[in-house]
């Protein structure tokens, strides 16, 4: 597969990131978050991150590779002064494979799992 490598459209800040790609609209890194969701769409586990709103499961980017459809929290008691939080989700990717995984809670880093259908 050929990968597109377009340019900075006007109005956008076209700065290239470290990918060598340019900064699409919002930030994200378009050529690199359609490779991130075929990458998914044959991965049996696929690691991301929460975006810091809850709503989807991301690239390092901010492109979205799942819709949250499930966001559980539980406290597993304390670490020193800290509360210890164990964040559950479930996701939906745009091919409809649902997954799953836990973290430590929005913009943090997490490995999701697929469902097995
Ligand atoms: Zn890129």
């Amino acid at each position: 597969m050929v990968e597109s490598n377009p340019q900075p459209a006007a109005g956008e800040p076209g700065q290239m990131r470290a990918c060598g790609h340019a900064h699409g609209p919002s930030g994200s890194c378009i050529p690199c978050d359609d490779r991130e969701r075929t990458s998914m769409r044959a991965a049996q586990d696929y690691s991301g991150y929460i975006s810091s709103d809850c709503v989807a499961f991301t690239t390092y980017s901010g492109g979205v590779l799942a819709t949250i459809t499930l966001h559980r929290i539980k406290r597993e008691g304390r670490k020193g002064s800290r509360k210890v939080e164990r964040h559950y989700w479930r996701a939906k990717s745009a091919d409809g494979r649902l997954w799953y995984g836990r973290n430590s809670g929005p913009c943090m880093c997490i490995r999701m799992f697929a469902y097995r259908s």
